[in-house]
């Protein structure tokens, strides 16, 4: 039984009461055994996170084997009110209570006009002023591929501008627009990066330059770039790395693309829902692109995905982009349910807060370890670039990367209790996706865990390295 009190910043908190029941460890160590022999060796989360959740709620997953874990993944930043909110469960048995029908293609329901309602009352004004929708299949790459789609069938063009680092998805054009392809049709440009900048600077100036080897790009008609039918971003590279893009580099490239007529896209799929401090990351900037591709948090914690963008661009035929899965009315009503309460509780604003005081906390922590490169991030959407302080190159502006001491903190923090993600291009970078209802105190025993467990893989990767030399 778990009690729900609500705090100051309208987040909830909940207090698990009751011990889990305790499986034996047989059955935690059997499910875990069946898998791996089992399941693809494609499987990814599940290597690096040994666990079996069994129960769940708010921060808190409880595995099979007994033990309470506090959830900074949170299903890849997709849990923007934690586990099972209330809010969230209410809404998925009003439904089921109703006998609405839970699958029903793209017909209209009052589950998905509600939805609809809501999601447009929370975008950009300008938008949402002139919007259309286009429910997509239920994962973020799909509604990446119909923006794609959406563009190229628009401007009748087929090249696309994406960035250094970016992770659009696992489907063939959302991976074609992911940092690491290498087709043809996309023209890669540097996203601006402070720690490690492609031009050495970093800072203001080195967005800046970014900016114009975009623009140069763009007017150089030797420069072998394809006619761009859109531009495809992401306000905080996530899987790159947790990278804010600075807000004037944003708005040199929304007046780049509006000046040469070039679709924007922004891909929030990562961003959405309050996660960056504000509702939406682009409002940061004040931008207003042209698409915007939501997931993730809309569904409140079940599958959904859609393409938001400008009536001007609604030219695609009917079928353009058709599946089966565009209807799930349980991911409808929990989104709603989801989007209203981040709103009506200012859950954006507490983000924005409490991540500007988890940010302050981990670079204190940085200033004490060296083997911490960079804190960075905006709102609860943190990361944490170790790097190999002792083998950087004489002339390196920063160390390199260590993968291995990234590595060896996730485990570290596994075993005390917490769950973190690794990003980065070289998985060197610790990621914290907290729910944005985290209280203050989950806040400091998650501050409190990682540093117990930074400590730790410090000394064990240092013991490491001492035994390799000795022998
Ligand atoms: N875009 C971004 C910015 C993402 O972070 C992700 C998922 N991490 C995707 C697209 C793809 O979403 P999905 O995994 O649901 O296909």
């Amino acid at each position: 039984m778990c009690n729900a009190t609500v705090t100051a910043g309208g987040s909830t908190a909940v207090a698990v009461t009751e011990p889990a029941p305790v499986a034996p460890t047989s059955t935690h160590e059997g499910i875990l055994r069946r898998q791996s022999l089992r399941e693809s060796a494609a499987r990814t989360y599940a290597r690096s996170l040994p666990i079996v959740p069994v129960r769940a709620r708010g921060l808190t997953i409880e595995g099979a084997d007994g033990r309470r874990y506090l959830d900074c993944l949170s299903g890849a930043g997709t849990l923007a009110l934690g586990h099972n909110h209330p809010v969230v469960l209410e809404a998925i048995k009003k439904v089921i209570d109703s006998g609405a029908p839970l699958h029903v293609l793209d017909l209209a329901t009052p589950v998905k006009d509600a939805f609809t309602t809501e999601l447009f009352a929370t975008l950009p004004r300008a938008l949402a002023e002139d919007a259309r929708i286009q429910f997509c299949g239920p994962a973020g790459t799909d509604a990446v591929e119909a923006a794609l789609k959406l563009v190229r069938t628009a401007t009748g063009r087929s090249g696309l501008l994406a960035f250094t680092g970016a992770y659009h998805g696992m489907t063939a054009g959302a991976l074609e627009a992911s940092g690491g392809a290498t087709d043809v049709r996309v023209t890669r440009l540097p996203f601006p990066h402070d720690y490690r900048c492609p031009f050495g600077i970093g800072g203001e100036r080195g967005a800046e330059l970014a900016a114009r080897w975009t623009e140069s790009l763009l007017d150089d008609p030797k420069s072998g770039v394809p006619e761009p039918a859109g531009m495809i971003l992401e306000p905080v590279q996530g899987e790159g790395g947790v990278i804010p893009a600075p807000d004037e580099w944003l708005r040199r490239m929304r007046a780049i693309t509006a000046d040469r007529s070039i679709p924007l896209i922004a891909d929030e799929v990562q961003t959405g829902v309050g996660r960056t401090g504000t509702f939406w990351g682009v409002e940061h900037s004040g931008i207003v692109p042209d698409v915007m591709v939501l997931s993730k948090a809309i569904g409140g914690s079940l599958p959904l995905a859609v393409v938001v963008y400008r009536s001007g661009l609604d030219v695609w035929r009917p079928g353009a982009h058709a599946g089966t899965f565009r209807g799930n009315q349980l991911a409808m009503a929990a989104g709603a349910a989801t989007l209203a309460h981040v709103r009506e509780n200012r859950l954006a604003e507490r983000a924005a807060t409490l991540g500007a005081r988890m940010l302050a906390s981990l670079q204190g922590l940085a200033a004490a370890h060296p083997c911490i490169g960079d804190v960075r991030g905006r709102g609860l959407m943190i990361g944490v670039e170790l790097v190999d302080a002792g083998s950087a190159a004489p002339d390196a502006l920063v160390p390199p990367p260590s993968p291995r001491l990234a590595a060896a903190v996730q485990q570290e923090c596994l075993h005390r209790g917490l769950i973190v993600e690794l990003g980065g291009r070289h998985a060197g970078v610790v990621r914290l996706l907290p729910p944005l209802t985290l209280t203050d105190e989950q806040a400091v025993a998650v501050l409190d865990r990682f540093a117990d467990a930074l400590a730790a893989a410090e000394r064990s990767t240092q013991r490491r390295t001492d035994n390799r030399q000795s022998h």
